[in-house]
Formats: structure tokens, sequence, C-alpha cells
């Protein structure tokens, strides 16, 4: 199946296989990898195969892969063994938003009580 993709994203090199990172599952619309810089003692990330900016163009263009998307960041929060004592989601869009990789993501970070607000 072919996705939309971005030459230089590195996003896009790590859903085509060509950037190391640890995978820890993969479905046809998503792939979810170990945060390189993990804030908690759980940090994935879970990206679309589709290359799209940030949730404003995900949801602008294709608003049902934000269900399968948000669907399987609970699947990986339960495989990593977070379902009960829970976790935190976050997708960080645009500059204000702290968004540094321009490919929509969302972070499953848990392993450790949040605080809030953020930061
Ligand atoms: P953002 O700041 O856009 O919400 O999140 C980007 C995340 O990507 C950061 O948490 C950062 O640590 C992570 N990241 C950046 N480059 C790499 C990489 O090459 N490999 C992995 N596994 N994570 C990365
Ligand atoms: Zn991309």
């Amino acid at each position: 199946m072919t996705h939309i993709s971005v030459d230089g994203c590195l996003f896009c090199q790590i859903v085509a296989h060509q950037a190391p990172v640890n995978v820890i599952r993969e479905t046809a619309w998503t792939v979810a990898f170990t945060d390189i810089a993990p804030v908690a003692p759980t940090h994935v990330l879970v990206v679309t195969k589709d290359h799209h900016n940030n949730l404003e163009a995900l949801v602008g263009q294709d608003p049902g892969l934000l269900g399968t998307l948000m669907a399987e960041v609970t699947v990986v929060a339960d495989d990593q063994g977070l379902g009960e004592d829970g976790y935190r989601v976050v997708i960080n869009t645009g500059i204000d938003g702290g968004q540094t990789v321009e490919h929509v993501h969302a972070h499953i970070i848990g392993g450790r009580p949040m605080t809030w607000p953020p930061g």
C-alpha cells in the first residue's frame, strides 16, 4: 500500500523503515515507536503512515484517520501496561503547541504520575 509521503520528513522515513527506530507496533495506517528522548519511563510516538503536517491538516484532509490514530494509541498504551494506572496523550500542534516534527503524531507518556499544567 502506498502512503502520502514528503521527501525529507523524518517520520515519513521512519514509516518507510529508512530511519532506525525501535518499532513497537505497526498497522496498515500507523506506526508506534519509542521516542528518542523519553520524558517518562514509557514514551511512545504513534504516527499516521500518511503524511499530514499537524492535527489541523489531518482533520482537514482525512478526519476518519484521527479516530484510527487515537484508537491505536489505546491499544499501544494497553500493550505497554499503562491501561490500569493511566497515561497522558499529547498532540503538540504548531509553534505555540511546541510541535518540532511536522508530521502528525501522538505522544503516549506514562509510567509515572503526570503534573498539570504543562509547561
Ligand atoms: P513534537 O515536539 O513534534 O511534539 O515531538 C517530536 C518528538 O520526536 C520528540 O519527542 C522527539 O524526541 C522525537 N524525535 C525526534 N527525532 C527523533 C528520532 O530520530 N527518533 C525518534 N525515535 N524520536 C525522535
Ligand atoms: Zn512525514
